[in-house]
């Protein structure tokens, strides 16, 4: 698949560069790591030192200074390589967005450098038990007591908790004209007294897990609140179109890589005569189809990030939401169909086949749902009225 038309040389060439990193980690080494519950931290490390995880934050903060388009490179390269690192897709592009953006000096000074070399990690935590898809419904509070906030509530799917050095919450506070509820970001180290995790057992082979949070009347210093206390839905938005776009991308990898898998066992196993199975166009024409559909998807994560980039957040929340649903989609279908070209091995262990039907199937559930996404195209693209 050439990307000569529409990628400049630069982008080509960090292509290149990541590639050649996650080839020489690759899946055995991904998923043997995974399996075992350990966390990828020699990739994660290298790719820090190499100045790939913080492609995107600030170079005043140890950052490459350029933006969500290399960000997103970096991950679809190492997934396609057989090392997708959903944790890229929290810690660099929502918490560093959201800090390089909204936080203080003190904050961009204090945690830029270690999310932008690898040395620091943060984990992000919106979802509620009970508000899901609709997180106007959130209930963690966080109430002022003199200098200190104090958090309450209950955060659930929050990945990469247990490694990461703070997870940034998003809470809601309490306007004191209209006494309503607004959202705000709060820094909660990991080490604070009523921060407590359970890992939530799932059937995904990945490097991070996913845990239940209980913010048991957390205190934290006022400077623990990210942005402007009135602003915080704004501040929210700016991590969102990151996170969608950086999701794409982490759908696109494991799709590169399950196709390219497919197409090299199409190539090579011959069951009648002599002709391949990729011979055959029962084969050959849905692994065609899932092809268009991922240059597609990779197509709109392009623009989406071209817009971000060029500061359009509106145009980029349109562009983003269509990639993520697009990504995850192709991901699901070209997973799907490269295991059935595999056979009885697509279901092996040997060809890492089967863990990414459900590591794909993460693009269509989160961070938004297909449906939620239909939902917003529906009403913004087409005008359609809001059905819920
Ligand atoms: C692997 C993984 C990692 C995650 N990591 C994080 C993380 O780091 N931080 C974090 O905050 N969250 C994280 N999440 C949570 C994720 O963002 C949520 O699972 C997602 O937002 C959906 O919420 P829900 O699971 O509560 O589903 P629900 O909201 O309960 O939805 C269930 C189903 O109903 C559908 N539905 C709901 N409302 C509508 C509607 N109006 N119209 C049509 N259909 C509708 C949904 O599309 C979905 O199919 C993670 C989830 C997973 C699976």
């Amino acid at each position: 698949m050439s990307a000569a038309l529409i990628e400049s040389p630069e982008h080509q060439a960090l292509r290149r560069a990541v590639a050649d990193l996650g080839r020489k980690f690759g899946p055995a080494y991904f998923q043997a790591k995974a399996r075992a519950g350990e966390a990828t931290e020699e990739l994660w490390a290298e790719a820090g030192k190499l100045g790939y995880l913080g492609v995107n934050l600030p170079v005043e903060y140890g950052g490459g200074g350029a933006g969500m388009a290399e960000l997103a490179i970096v991950l679809e390269e190492l997934g396609t390589a057989g090392c997708p690192l959903l944790m890229m897709i929290v810690s660099p592009a929502i918490c560093g967005t959201v800090i390089a953006r909204f936080g203080t000096e003190e904050q961009k000074r204090r945690w830029l450098p270690g999310l932008a070399d690898g040395t620091r990690r943060m984990a992000f935590g919106i979802t509620e038990p009970d508000a899901g898809s609709n997180s106007h419904k959130i209930t963690t509070v966080a109430r002022r007591e003199g200098e200190e906030w104090v958090l309450a509530g209950r955060k659930v799917f929050i990945s990469g908790v247990d490694r990461a050095d703070a997870t940034l919450f998003v809470a809601r506070t309490q306007d004191a004209a209209t006494g309503k509820l607004k959202p705000a970001l709060f820094v909660v180290p990991r080490e604070t007294p009523g921060f407590e995790y359970r890992p939530i057992p799932m059937e995904l082979l990945t490097a991070e897990r996913q845990f239940q949070v209980f913010l048991d009347d957390v205190r934290l210093p006022a400077e623990a609140l990210v942005g402007d206390e009135n602003a915080g839905l704004l501040q929210l938005f700016a991590g969102l179109n990151p996170e969608r776009i950086m999701t794409a991308a982490f759908s696109l990898g494991m799709a590169r890589q399950a196709l390219a898998t497919a197409v090299e066992y199409a190539k090579t196993r011959t069951v009648w005569g002599d002709s391949p199975i990729g011979a055959h166009q029962g084969l050959a024409h849905p692994l065609a189809q899932c092809a268009i559909e991922v240059e597609l998807a990779r197509l709109m994560t392009q623009k989406a990030a071209a817009l971000y980039d060029a500061g359009d957040d509106i145009g980029a929340g349109e562009a983003a939401n269509m990639a993520k649903y697009a990504a995850g989609e192709a991901a699901c279908r070209s997973v799907d169909q490269a295991v059935q070209t595999l056979g009885g091995n697509g279901l092996t262990q040997e060809y890492g086949l089967a863990a990414l039907l459900t590591a794909t199937r993460v693009g269509r559930v989160a961070p938004v749902s297909r449906e939620m996404v239909l939902n917003y195209v529906a009403q913004h693209t087409l005008g359609l009225p809001k059905s819920y």
